[in-house]
This record gives C-alpha cells, sequence and structure tokens, in this order.
C-alpha cells in the first residue's frame, strides 16, 4: 500500500514568505497547489506569476477571505467570481473553490456549481496558522498523515514565517515515512466533506 501526499498552501500570495515556499519546493521536486487569496492575488501579481511559471496549481480562496457559511448566493458568488477575474490571469488557474477555514453549506455548494467550481478541502490540518511553531506544527502533521491510509491532503499556510522556513524540515519528515510518496497537483484528490462526514 503506498500513501500519496498533496501539500497545498492557503491565504498567499505573500511576497515574503511564498517565494521561500517555492525554493523549497523546487528543491525537493515537489509541485503543490496554491489557494489564493483573489485581492492579494492582484497586488501581489508577481509572486502568483512565479508560483504558476513554476508549474504549481492555484486555486481559488474567495476575493477577501469572508467565511462564506451563511452568506446569500449574490454575496457567495461574488467572492468566487471577483477572485476569478485576477486569478484566472494565472496559466495553472483551475476552478477549484477551497472555502476560507473549510466553512460551508448547501447554498455555497450550489453556487460553487453553478460558476463550474469544485470544491477542494483537506484531511490533514498542520494548524500552522494556530501554533506559528514547527516544533508543534510539523509533529501534528505528520501524526495527521500518518492517520490517512492512502491520500494526504495537507493544509499549510505560505503566509507565515514558521511555515516557509521550516519546510524543509516538514517534507524531510514526510519522505522518512515508510511507502509514502508526493502525489502531483493535476491528481489532487475531491475533497469537499471533513473526515467523518461533518458539514461545517
Ligand atoms: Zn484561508
Amino acid at each position: 500500500m503506498t500513501r500519496t501526499v498533496w501539500l497545498t498552501f492557503d491565504d498567499g500570495p505573500n511576497p515574503d514568505k511564498t517565494p521561500v515556499v517555492l525554493k523549497y519546493l523546487k528543491a525537493n521536486n515537489i509541485k503543490a497547489t496554491f489557494f489564493m487569496i483573489g485581492n492579494l492575488a492582484e497586488q501581489h501579481k508577481a509572486t502568483a506569476e512565479a508560483v504558476a511559471a513554476e508549474g504549481h496549481y492555484i486555486g481559488n480562496h474567495t476575493y477577501t477571505h469572508t467565511v462564506v457559511q451563511g452568506l446569500s448566493e449574490a454575496q457567495i458568488k461574488e467572492e468566487i467570481s471577483k477572485a476569478d477575474v485576477p486569478l484566472s490571469k494565472f496559466s495553472t488557474y483551475q476552478k477549484w473553490f477551497r472555502p476560507p477555514t473549510g466553512a460551508l453549506d448547501a447554498t455555497v455548494r450550489k453556487v460553487a456549481a453553478s460558476l463550474g467550481f469544485d470544491i477542494y478541502k483537506w484531511n490533514v490540518d498542520t494548524k500552522d496558522y494556530q501554533t506559528k511553531d514547527p516544533a508543534k506544527w510539523i509533529p501534528l502533521g505528520i501524526k495527521e498523515i500518518t492517520a490517512q491510509a492512502n491520500t494526504a491532503v495537507v493544509l499549510n499556510h505560505d503566509i507565515y514565517e514558521a511555515t516557509a522556513n521550516n519546510l524543509q524540515k516538514f517534507i524531510d519528515e514526510i519522505r522518512k515515512l515508510p511507502n509514502t510518496t508526493f502525489g502531483a497537483p493535476s491528481n489532487l484528490p475531491v475533497i469537499n466533506v471533513l473526515p467523518g462526514g461533518a458539514e461545517v
């Protein structure tokens, strides 16, 4: 049995931290998926272009990083569509939507589908956004990857120094796991419910 690990990075692009993440991904010949915030992609176009130029995929993480659960159809449509405009300019952009915090409801699913988007969540949460401490997020990520038998989609954030600067260590720890390889973004699995099927 082989376990495949996909790395995903949310909330960028960030002109300082994203290039550090790109450096480590390139050094390790790993391609990842970056779920970008539309207004940041407008502000930091060159950073987003570098992500695409290195062959990483780009997904839609709303325009302003608003939690879309509970919003009206028009509000949800605006958050996704407004981000779609700048993101569509990047060559590796996919109609892949990741709701901020993962929170969604039936209206979000309906609007995303009507706009042609699939929803991509994760099943490994390093909580790098909470701890901002590699002594915590790396072991937690490894523990959660180990709990997945076949498919591990890892949530990280390319906006924190503690994530970007310690990515090599995380990759090294993943490589120590038995029968574990990195997956290409073109095969990123659709995970649109939380483990256990609970809707948040
Ligand atoms: Zn986010």
